[in-house]
C-alpha cells in the first residue's frame, strides 16, 4: 500500500493520489495504451480510478472497463452523471449505461459532474434510489462551491454526500479560502482534478517557477511530483485530498506513485507559499 493514505467515508483506505481519464476513449489508436496505462496503475498501487460518462462520450468508461477486466475488487471506481442526465428519471438510465461500458455491477461513488437545473431534491432522490438498487454505493458532487455546498448539506439526505471533485493545483488555491476547511470539519475528502494543471500556459509557468524547480532539486523529484506532493501535503484524520492526475505513459505513473513518497518540508511549504500564495479572500471557483 502506498505511503499517504486517505480514508474514504464509507472506510475504504485509498491512496492519496488516483488515476483521471479525461481524453481517454477518444482516439482508438490509443486504446490499448490507456489501459494498459490504467492496468499499470492498479499493478502499482493506484487503486481509485475517475471517470465519467461525458469523457470521450462513454469512450473513457470503455477504456476502464476493459482495464478492470478480472480485477473489479481491487479498483474503486468513481463516475459521474452529466448534469442534464440528473433527473430521477434519466439517473437511472444514465447509470444503467454506465455500468454497462465500465462492465461492473456496482459505481463505488457516483458524482452530480457539475451544478444541474434539476432540483436538488429530485437529484439526491436519484442517488438514494440507485443506492438501494445496488447500483451504486454512494453518490458526491463536482464543481460546486461553498455556498452550494453548504445549500446541498441542508436537503434530506444531502449529509450523505461523500465529497466535491474541484480544481485543484498550487497555481489555482481558491478553494484553501472556505470550501476545503467546510469539507475537513464534516471530515469529507476533496477530490482534486487538474493537479497538474494540465496543458496550456498556467502548467508551463508552474513547472517552470524557480519555487518548484527548487524544491524539486531538493527532493531529487520532477516539478510535476512536487506539485502532487504538494496536492496532498496535509491529511488531517485521513480524510483531506486525494489527486486524480490523468497520465498515460508508464514513466508517468510511476512518478505519481513515488509522489506518495514525498513529504515536503516547512521550508520547502513557505518557498511554495511565497511564490503561490493561499488565497486571502473568497475566489469563485475555478474550473480550468
Ligand atoms: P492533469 O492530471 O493535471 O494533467 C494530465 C497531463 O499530465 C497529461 O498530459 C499527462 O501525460 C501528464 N502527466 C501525468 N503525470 C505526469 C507526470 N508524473 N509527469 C509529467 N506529466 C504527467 O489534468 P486532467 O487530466 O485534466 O485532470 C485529471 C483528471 O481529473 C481527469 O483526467 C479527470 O479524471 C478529472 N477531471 C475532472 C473534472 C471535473 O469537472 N470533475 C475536470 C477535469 C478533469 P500522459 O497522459 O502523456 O502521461
Amino acid at each position: 500500500m502506498a505511503s499517504i493514505t486517505l480514508q474514504w467515508p464509507d472506510g475504504t483506505i485509498l491512496p492519496a493520489i488516483g488515476q483521471g481519464t479525461w481524453k481517454m476513449g477518444e482516439d482508438p489508436s490509443q486504446r490499448k495504451a490507456e489501459i494498459a496505462a490504467l492496468q499499470h496503475g492498479l499493478d502499482r498501487g493506484l487503486t481509485l480510478i475517475d471517470t465519467a460518462e461525458m469523457y470521450g462520450e462513454g469512450g473513457a468508461e470503455e477504456v476502464v472497463g476493459a482495464a478492470l477486466k478480472g480485477r473489479r475488487d481491487e479498483a474503486f471506481i468513481v463516475s459521474k452523471v452529466y448534469p442534464h442526465n440528473a433527473s430521477r428519471k434519466e439517473m437511472i438510465k444514465a447509470c444503467d449505461r454506465s455500468l454497462r461500458r465500465l462492465n461492473i455491477d456496482a459505481i463505488d461513488c457516483y458524482l452530480l459532474h457539475w451544478g444541474s437545473n434539476t432540483p436538488t431534491d429530485e437529484i439526491i432522490e436519484g442517488f438514494m434510489h440507485l443506492q438501494q438498487a445496488g447500483k451504486i454505493k454512494g453518490y458526491g458532487v463536482s464543481n460546486l462551491d461553498d455556498l452550494e455546498m453548504e445549500a446541498w448539506w441542508q436537503h434530506d439526505n444531502g449529509a450523505l454526500c461523500q465529497t466535491d471533485q474541484v480544481l485543484y493545483h498550487l497555481g489555482s488555491r481558491g478553494v484553501e479560502y472556505r470550501l476545503l476547511p467546510l469539507l475537513r470539519e464534516r471530515r469529507l475528502p476533496m477530490m482534486a482534478y487538474c493537479p497538474l494543471a494540465q496543458g496550456g500556459r498556467l502548467r508551463q509557468h508552474l513547472m517552470s517557477s524557480s519555487a518548484v524547480v527548487d524544491v524539486a532539486q531538493r527532493h531529487g523529484v520532477t516539478p510535476q511530483q512536487i506539485l502532487l506532493a504538494w496536492v496532498i501535503r496535509e491529511q488531517h484524520d485521513q480524510r483531506s485530498v486525494i489527486a486524480i492526475p490523468k497520465a498515460v505513459h508508464p514513466d508517468h505513473i510511476d512518478d505519481n506513485v513515488a509522489a506518495l513518497d514525498i513529504t515536503l518540508t516547512p521550508e520547502d511549504i513557505v518557498l511554495l507559499d511565497h511564490a503561490w500564495p493561499a488565497p486571502t479572500r473568497r475566489q469563485p471557483l475555478d474550473v480550468e
